[in-house]
């Protein structure tokens, strides 16, 4: 069971003097997916970002099944992110992509292969492990930075624009494949987008953001089929 609660979460960056993100309160619950929606610099990236720990909080508390989490080091937390621009290293093969944070966490040789080799089966990426990004199409290379994030096997998963590099079509069967990733792989999931139609298409819930701040929670015909 995963519970994730922001509660009155606000950002302050360094260098400004406005918030990035001003008293943002939701509570997700277990195996929901979640998408933040809201135009660019709205904060759903910075909110992510909190949630793994890859930004202070600077004011409010993250709990996750009920304990605060806001000076929990990113790796103590059973977290597994997938980032926009992939950050696939270039030298590095396939294999060695999806291994490589389970090297870093001293994961098993054995234990890594079974890891690998699962993910790669269900994304289809098992004729291509020996390969280098750069020898990927970009869905492929897409496909990689999901399977460095299921190797993990994290009751958590957060998606930053995971989809905003590739093209109009491969963006819609994508959409759908992370939807079935999402029921097979059973975690609770946090999807950040400014397309309002993956928003609609595969939230159970949608946030939707403005200027820092939530304009609206609720499910996508809460939210979108209302006159
Ligand atoms: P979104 O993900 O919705 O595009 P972000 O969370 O990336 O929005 O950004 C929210 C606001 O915070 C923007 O005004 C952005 O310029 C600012 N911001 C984001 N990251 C940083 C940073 N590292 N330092 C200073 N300001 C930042
Ligand atoms: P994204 O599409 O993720 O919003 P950006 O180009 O806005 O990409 O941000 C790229 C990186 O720069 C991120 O790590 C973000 O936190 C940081 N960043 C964004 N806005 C600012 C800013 N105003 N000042 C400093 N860093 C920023």
């Amino acid at each position: 069971m995963v519970n994730i609660d922001l509660e009155h979460i606000y950002k302050e960056y360094d260098d400004g003097d406005d918030y990035a993100v001003m008293d943002f309160n939701l509570h997700v619950k277990d195996k929901e997916f979640i998408v933040f929606v809201g135009p660019s610099g709205c904060g759903k990236s910075t909110t992510l970002r909190m949630i793994a720990g890859l930004e202070d909080i600077t004011k409010g508390e993250l709990k996750i099944n009920d304990k605060i989490m806001n000076d929990v080091a990113p790796k103590d937390r059973d977290i597994a992110m997938v980032f926009q621009n992939y950050a696939l290293y270039p030298h590095m093969t396939v294999f060695d992509n999806m291994a490589f944070g389970l090297k870093l966490r001293k994961y098993a040789k054995d234990d890594i292969k079974k890891r690998v080799d699962y993910a790669a089966n269900i994304l289809g990426l098992t004729e291509f492990l020996e390969r280098k990004p750069a020898d990927l199409s970009g869905g492929q290379r897409q496909r990689v930075a999901l399977g460095r994030a299921i190797v993990r096997d994290a009751p958590i998963f957060l998606m930053d624009e995971p989809l905003s590099n590739l093209d109009a079509k491969l963006r819609v069967s994508m959409r759908s494949e992370i939807a079935k990733l999402h029921q097979r792989l059973n975690t609770t999931t946090i999807y950040v987008t400014h397309d309002q139609i993956e928003a609609m298409t595969m939230a159970d819930r949608v946030v939707v953001m403005s200027v820092g701040k939530i304009q609206q929670i609720g499910t996508p015909a809460e939210v979108y089929d209302n006159p």
